[in-house]
């Protein structure tokens, strides 16, 4: 049987020519890299080098000093085409293969080859047809042709550019949606590789699509089945969704999540069914199950312990403003408060590092952070109430996303929810603190996560009370929320509530 296939150009994702230094088969390839489709690349010799023009995410494999050729060349993979690939290979673009050329923009090629390549024998070739990128291949067999049969057939179909592929023991090809895997005797030593676009669900009222095209989850194409969804906090406070999402929107970047959350907007930044990178790099992860998020903690969340970067001269910052307006607080004079560590600086915190008994070596490391976070009202303390308000929004934002995808994906909130390092404990993500070691401050567990999903999802509005009551713990007025959510009081109660109340003034 010769199998085609016509692929519209606005259905390609990606494209990528695999070198298969490995010499794996087919099969194992497919699992390795997750393409749509795989195809057969050019000729190779006994070095395992291909013998015509390739070359591979900017990397010129090989090319031919004497002759131009045809090719199928191309950057990205939607903007694929056949093009000259000049004398000694120079090409403005990321990927080209070349082999023996049967039809270039219409017109037949001297299709030269070595005798040993003529006779009838199970192909594959790369082309265009309307306008469409066209794959054809079969194995050795009742369906074998010679080089320029093959040319004719291809004639015959329409395609007005025509590449021959390697052949015989070697034709191996696979295709996702038709359930086609080709395994040739021989491995191939090139394979073209192609991702398709996934149709995307209508995402829901309240988020903003910003998908991470660039992203090696996103342009690998791999798909899960969500089981569960993984809550994560950004270890880089400051940074809001957009700018995480940019910086993420890179081939090199390590991670990735589904949707980023801060208090003003709720990106998608993957696929819903796209698989992540959240958990960590080890086999077994949450990353090939769970659906996942981060918030974006704010500035403040520099001070916690955890996210703490020792501050030394040199650093600049909304971190080195605070120390100086912490050193200036306990009498020590920075000399300016511009958030640049200076000489200054230097003296003020080595002086402050002196009279506290600690180790004096001018650099704000976690002892010195903690020490000088102590005092009642430090700029160097986190503060809960400054932040109340961005969390409450965030807070919202996420509970709503998680209630989101748990009714679109059938998940139980009291089951499916967890954060990183209820992942880690569970052994399915690397060693991460989040969302626990900022949750807590502002009064919230994950359990109260999943309780407020599960509210979210029945239709049920937080109550004010209950929004007056987290406030409140958020400022460190009250100690036990679900007593006072409850509303049945002691007077006792609200009397020493109301004495809490009036001396925070
Ligand atoms: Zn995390």
């Amino acid at each position: 049987m010769i199998i085609t296939k016509y692929i519209p150009m606005d259905r390609i994702r990606s494209m990528k020519i695999y070198i298969n230094q490995d010499k794996l088969p087919l099969s194992a390839i497919v699992e390795r890299e997750g393409p749509d489709l795989a195809i057969t690349g050019n000729f190779y010799g006994p070095d395992w080098k291909p013998v015509c023009p390739l070359k591979a995410d900017r990397q010129v494999v090989e090319c031919d000093p004497d002759y131009a050729y045809p090719a199928l060349c191309w950057d990205e993979g939607p903007d694929v085409g056949v093009a000259i690939v000049p004398k000694g290979g120079m090409s403005p673009q990321r990927n080209y293969i070349a082999n023996c050329a049967g039809i270039y923009h219409g017109q037949d090629q001297p299709m030269i080859f070595g005798a040993d390549v003529g006779g009838r024998r199970g192909r594959a070739g790369w082309g265009f047809r309307d306008g469409t990128l066209a794959l054809v291949a079969f194995p050795d067999g009742a369906d074998g042709m010679t080089p320029l049969e093959l040319r004719a057939w291809a004639k015959a179909q329409g395609w007005t550019d025509f590449i021959l592929g390697d052949g015989g023991r070697k034709v191996n090809y696979y295709d996702r949606e038709a359930r086609i895997l080709i395994e040739g005797r021989d491995p191939s030593q090139n394979l073209i590789l192609i991702w398709l676009k996934k149709e995307e669900e209508t995402p829901m009222e309240g988020i903003t699509q910003r998908l991470m095209t660039k992203n090696p989850c996103y342009t690998r194409g791999r798909t899960i089945t969500p089981k569960g969804i993984m809550v994560h906090s950004t270890a880089t406070p400051g940074v809001m969704s957009r700018a995480l999402a940019q910086s993420w929107d890179t081939p090199t970047a390590k991670a990735a999540v589904h949707a980023i959350v801060d208090d003003t907007v709720t990106l998608q930044t993957l696929p819903w069914t796209a698989r992540g990178g959240h958990a960590g790099s080890q086999a077994g992860t949450a990353n090939g199950t769970h659906l996942s998020f981060e918030i974006c903690e704010p500035q403040e969340c520099r001070l916690l312990p955890e996210e703490w970067d020792p501050l030394k001269r040199g650093d600049t910052g909304w971190a080195v403003e605070r120390l100086q307006k912490e050193l200036a607080a306990r009498g020590y004079d920075p000399k300016g408060i511009d958030g640049s560590f200076g000489p200054g600086c230097d003296a003020a915190l080595r002086a402050c590092q002196k009279d506290l008994g600690l180790e004096v070596d001018g650099s704000c490391g976690p002892a010195t952070l903690a020490a000088l976070a102590g005092r009642w009202g430090s700029y160097l303390a986190y503060n809960p109430a400054e932040v109340q308000d961005y969390f409450d929004a965030a807070w919202g934002r996420a509970v709503a996303l998680t209630a989101y995808l748990c009714q679109t994906y059938g998940l139980d909130p009291m089951t499916a929810v967890l954060d990183h390092s209820e992942g880690h404990a569970l052994g399915i993500a690397s060693n991460h603190a989040d969302v626990g070691h900022w949750f807590p401050l502002h009064g919230k567990s994950m359990d109260d996560f999943r309780a407020a999903v599960k509210a979210a999802m029945a239709g049920e509005d937080v109550s004010e009370l209950d929004t007056a009551v987290d406030k409140l713990a958020g400022a460190g007025l009250i100690d036990s929320p679900d007593y006072w959510k409850g509303g049945d009081y002691s007077a006792d109660n609200v009397k020493a509530l109301l004495i809490k109340w009036a001396a925070s003034i």
